[in-house]
Order: structure tokens, then sequence, then C-alpha cells
């Protein structure tokens, strides 16, 4: 069936990868999003003729506005323009590949509208999982995993026949940093974040998977999207990324899915579901891949998973906090004003200050994110 798309953050690394694949499927744009990137938005508008262009920064709005006047594509600005795509009354399915906590209200925008959700944004989730699926049960509205590791489950799942999940266990790379040990962390560099083994991705998910934080914010994705608790979550380190997550069912029966690390095949489930089409990903060989290797996470050195543990069991505000505070430690990080080993120590202390919210609103979701940032600017700004 012929999809209508808004896509969220299409100038991103999961917004051209989705690009990239519409030739594979059924589809047609109706929306695109960036923050900045304006040059890129206007050859893509360009090339797929949406209705609607947004550009997030006011400013580069204004020269979106001019590039592409001889068009009859409309132009909007911040989160209303955002919000507007997410909704836009020709667009069925939205692809939340903006990065942060900045795609909340888009999304609950969009399934408050009844679009189904191809959810790359995992922030969305971790800050306000309870919300969000609630509104999708509400709405009948489908989410659709675009994380390779919830593609994955997702996919395997479609075997379960009504059977009940045992576990859940989600594969990490282990980042670039695997292997080191706690001391050996404090002399790390942006740079070396930002190499990734296995995956090309944007710097924020890039600098996650350095400090495991990725994989604690995709448990608690987990958690929401399958409804398990997190003891019923492992987490095992697997280097090649190859196998992309698997399920466990009550006879102990263990299924996976494989694949070579491409994210496009999980885009284009997501957008093609419950039909499979020809995709562009090149086919796994596992003679080439030839060996496997899989190991323990060490929460010791990597704190970040017992964090995310944490906010798995209280739930209420504390994903929202976890998430506010990484975002703003990420963000020090990236811009060279935390040293890498403080990432997971700020986002502790930032979700011991912030009181806790068993059953928050949407204001008090947004609340949390607000002190949750502003507690590691303080914490910060003492160091
Ligand atoms: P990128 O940084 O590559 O792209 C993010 C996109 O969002 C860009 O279009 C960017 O615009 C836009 N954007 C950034 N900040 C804002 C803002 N404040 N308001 C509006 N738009 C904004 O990120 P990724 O594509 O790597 O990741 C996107 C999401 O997908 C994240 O939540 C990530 O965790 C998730 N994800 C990513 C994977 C990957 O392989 N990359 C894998 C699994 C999940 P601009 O171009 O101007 O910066
Ligand atoms: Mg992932």
């Amino acid at each position: 069936m012929k999809k209508h798309l808004s896509i969220l953050g299409a100038t991103g690394s999961i917004g051209t990868q989705t690009i990239d694949i519409l030739s594979s499927i059924d589809a047609e744009v109706v929306a695109l999003t960036t923050n900045r990137n304006i040059k890129l938005l206007e050859q893509q508008a360009r090339a797929l003729h949406p209705k609607l262009c947004v550009a997030f920064d006011e400013a580069a709005a204004k020269e979106l506005k001019t590039a592409l006047a001889d068009t009859d594509i409309t132009v909007l600005a911040g989160m209303d323009g955002l919000v507007a795509a997410a909704t836009h009354p020709d667009c069925d399915t939205v692809v939340t590949a903006v990065v942060g906590m900045v795609g909340l209200l888009p999304t609950l925008a969009a399934i408050d509208a009844g679009k189904d959700i191809a959810l790359a944004n995992k922030e969305t989730l971790v800050c306000a999982g309870q919300l969000v699926m609630d509104a999708a049960r509400r709405k009948g509205v489908h989410i659709l995993p675009v994380d390779s590791e919830h593609s994955a489950i997702f996919q395997c799942i479609q075997a379960c026949q009504g059977n009940a999940l045992d576990k859940i266990i989600l594969t990490a790379s282990g980042g670039p940093f695997f292997g080191k040990t706690a001391e050996q962390l404090k002399m790390v560099t942006r740079e070396q974040a930002l190499q990734h083994p296995n995956w090309s991705m944007g710097a924020k998910i890039t600098t996650d998977s350095a400090t495991m934080m990725n994989k604690g914010l995709e448990l608690l994705e987990a958690m929401w999207l399958y409804d398990l608790p997190e003891s019923q979550i492992e987490i095992v380190v697997h280097r090649e990324s190859i196998v992309h997550s698997l399920i466990e069912f009550a006879d102990g029966a263990v299924l996976a899915q494989l694949g070579v690390p491409d994210m496009r095949l999980p885009i284009q489930y997501a957008l093609t579901y419950p039909e499979r089409l020809p995709c562009k990903v090149p086919r796994l060989s596992l003679a080439e891949v030839g060996r496997m290797t899989f190991y323990a996470p060490d929460n010791q050195a990597f704190p970040a998973m017992n964090l995310a543990r944490h906010a798995a069991r209280r739930k209420g505000n504390v994903g929202a906090v976890l998430n506010g505070a990484n975002e703003a430690a990420v963000g020090r990080f990236l811009s060279g004003n935390l040293p890498f080993w403080k990432i997971p120590q700020l986002v502790e202390k930032a979700m011991e200050q912030v009181p806790y919210q068993a059953q928050p609103t949407l204001d008090d979701i947004l609340a949390s994110d607000r002190a949750a940032r502003q507690a590691v600017a303080s914490l910060a700004a003492a160091q």
C-alpha cells in the first residue's frame, strides 16, 4: 500500500537513509524537516516535491523560504512547523528521525492525528513511554520500530503466534571503548568517541554508543514497545553487529534476526510492514563474517546501563530526567566542555537531584527534562 510520509529530521543519518530507500518502496513524501541544514533540505525538496518543508531554526527557515520561493512548497519554522509536518492531512506515516527530546511533541501530535509512526527517535519513548504508548493504543496507530535492535525483535515477534516472550536479548556492539577500564576511559577524546566500529550515525547517538547509554536508552525503548519489565531484558555485547537482537520463549527457544549492519533494512521494513520488498542492503554472508563473538557487558566501567535499569524500574518521570541530563551532558562533551567519563556521573547526580513523580503529565515530563538539564548545567559549572 502506498505510504505518504512526513520525514522529521530528513537531513540526518536516518533521514537521508530513509530517502535513499524510497526508490525501493511505494511512497510519496509530504513533508521534510531539518534543524539548520537547508542546503540539503532544498536539494531533497527539489527532488521529492513535498508540500511542506520545515527548518526548526527560525533564521534557517527564512533562508529556506527564499531558496524555495520559485516552488509552491510551504516553508515553516520551529516547533509549530515540526507539528504541522507531523500532522499534515496528506500524510499517513511519520518517520521520526530527529535527534533528542525535541521529537516528543511532534510524535504525540502525529499519534493524536491518527498517523502511524516509524520510530527512530528513541528519546521520545525514553522520556514519555507511558504517554506515547497509551496514546497510540487509544488512537489505534502503529508504532513501527526503526532502531535495528527493536526492529529485530519486532521481526522475531512475527513468529510468536500469540506466545508470550520470556526474555528480550538486546545486542550491543560495545562501541569504540569496549574492553577499556574506568581508569582508561579518563583519557579518551571526542574524536575517539566518534569513531564507531560498525555503524555510521549522528554525533549524539555515536557518543551514546561509546558510553553505552545508547543501550540503556534502548532498554527503556524495548520496555515500552514490548511491555516487558527490565528484569526480562538482557544485554549482550556482540562486537560484529550481525545479530541485531533476540527473543526467548518459555521453552528456552531463542530466535534472532541477522543481517549486515545497515539501517536501510530496518527503515524499509518499518515502511513496508507486513510486506517485504527487495532492499538495496548487501546480503549477509556468514562465511565472510566467519566468527561472531558475545560478551557480558561491563557495567562498572560503563555505568550508564545501571542508570537506565534504575529508570526502568522506577518509571514515572525518571526516564525524562535520565534523558534530559544525558542530552545536556553529551552536548557539553561534544562541544569540548566535559570529559567523556563525566557524562554518566553528571546524569547520575541529576537523577538524584530532580524529585520523583510517579504519574507525570506531559507538562511534568517537560518540566523534568528542563530540571535535569539545569542540574547538569549547575553541576558542570561547579566542577
Ligand atoms: P542526526 O544527528 O544525523 O540527524 C538528526 C536530524 O534531526 C537532522 O535532520 C537534524 O537537522 C535534525 N535536528 C537536530 N536537532 C533538531 C532540533 N532541535 N529540532 C529539529 N530538528 C533537529 O541523528 P541520527 O539520524 O543519527 O539519529 C536520529 C534519531 O534516530 C536519534 O534519536 C537516534 O537515537 C535514532 N537512531 C539513529 C540511528 C542511526 O543509525 N543514525 C540508529 C537507531 C536510532 P540538522 O541536519 O540541521 O542537524
Ligand atoms: Mg540501536
